[in-house]
């Protein structure tokens, strides 16, 4: 076969294999075929040719608005220190608390999610330090409203930073009392809002922990503070970053299997984020996002309700990790990361990227 008598197209449509004509499962999508708008006719290649063009045919994009950052408040004076597994995030007592706010603020970030890391020493078996007036969280909170108002205070209300043995309530022969310890959230919440929270995210994963907030809070006359629900929390090993450094709360012993949600279920989901909604809550929560893409999918099919997902520690890690050793581009991967959860339908990000991703989106 002499290369030069032949075209490169026709050399290509010979050696091309047969098309597939049909597809498994019933016919293929046809995509305008019919109406004799295929190729050439169509080429889906002409709004793609430059930046102009694929920004106007954009389908989804990552805001500002979006983004919600954890942060890590410490007991003492002067304190920022970096957390090694979530590199960028850091340990911050009060003072500096407020100053990275303030930066948050300048950014156009709305909102902040808060946990508090309290003195080894304050810790018990009943978790009496999570709702304590004067505990890490309740003071941070008060400084941020009094200096940072225009800032959403978002508190994370678990109890696992403030018991000795790092479980997420109150344990009865090794097992997670449901009832008992959804009343001590619930207790935790309120002195949350009471200190000036702007929204409380209960995330122990207990059965009617939702209603029972709502009931509290309402009892109290706060009537107006949104609950975010940890609606489809799963038992994942991508918080391992968080709970080893950053709230430094690994557990003593066993797992959180008995509450947290099995990786392998998906409808099991759905009836969680239903009864959350039916107990109260204004915003429901895929945790983990990156491997749980198709649940906040369903989420926002299924519910149609603001919908948040927690782009966790793991998943930051990993990104990072990769960076340093020069695997991956950060930036890029970040921006792709996070859009894919826009994509699948996520309101709300809550990640470690976020100053990083609003610096890049300013
Ligand atoms: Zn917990």
């Amino acid at each position: 076969m002499t290369m030069n008598n032949k075209s490169a197209v026709t050399l290509l449509e010979e050696n091309m294999p047969q098309q597939r004509t049909q597809t498994i499962g019933g016919p293929a999508p046809s995509y305008g075929r019919e109406a004799g708008t295929g190729f050439p006719a169509r080429r889906l290649r002409r709004l793609r040719q430059n930046d102009r063009f694929r920004r106007l045919v954009r389908e989804h994009s990552l805001s500002i608005d979006d983004l919600i950052l954890p942060l890590f408040v410490v007991p003492g004076h002067g304190i920022k220190h970096e957390i090694n597994a979530i590199p960028g995030n850091y340990h911050l007592s009060i003072d500096k608390l407020i100053e990275e706010a303030k930066e948050i603020r300048d950014l156009g970030i709305p909102g902040i999610l808060l946990f508090g890391v309290p003195d080894p020493k304050e810790k018990d078996l009943l978790a009496t330090g999570a709702y304590a007036p004067n505990g890490i969280v309740q003071e941070a909170v008060r400084a941020l409203k009094k200096n940072v108002p225009e800032l959403l205070v978002v508190t994370d209300v678990c109890l696992c930073e403030y018991t000795t043995h790092s479980h997420c309530g109150i344990l009865q022969d090794g097992y997670l009392l449901n009832d008992a310890s959804k009343d001590v959230l619930a207790r935790t919440a309120l002195s949350h809002v009471q200190a000036g929270s702007d929204m409380v995210a209960p995330a122990a994963m207990l059965d009617g922990q939702i209603r029972a907030l709502r009931q509290t809070l309402d009892d109290d006359g706060f009537v107006n503070t949104p609950i975010m629900a940890y609606s489809a929390k799963y038992a994942s090993k991508l918080y391992d970053p968080f709970f080893k450094e950053g709230t430094q709360s690994t557990l003593s012993h066993g797992d959180k299997k008995t509450h947290q949600m099995d990786f392998s279920n998906s409808n099991e989901a759905m009836r969680e984020i239903a009864m959350d909604i039916e107990e109260g809550a204004d915003i429901v929560m895929v945790k983990p996002a990156l491997y749980y893409l198709d649940i906040v999918y369903r989420a926002k099919t299924e519910f149609q309700m603001p919908l948040a997902t927690y782009n966790v520690s793991g998943e930051y890690a990993m990104i990072d990790a990769a960076a340093r050793i020069g695997r991956l581009d950060k930036k890029l991967i970040m921006m792709e990361a996070l859009i894919s959860m826009k994509r699948a339908g996520a309101d709300i990000i809550i990640t470690y990227f976020a100053k990083e991703v609003a610096n890049e989106l300013k």
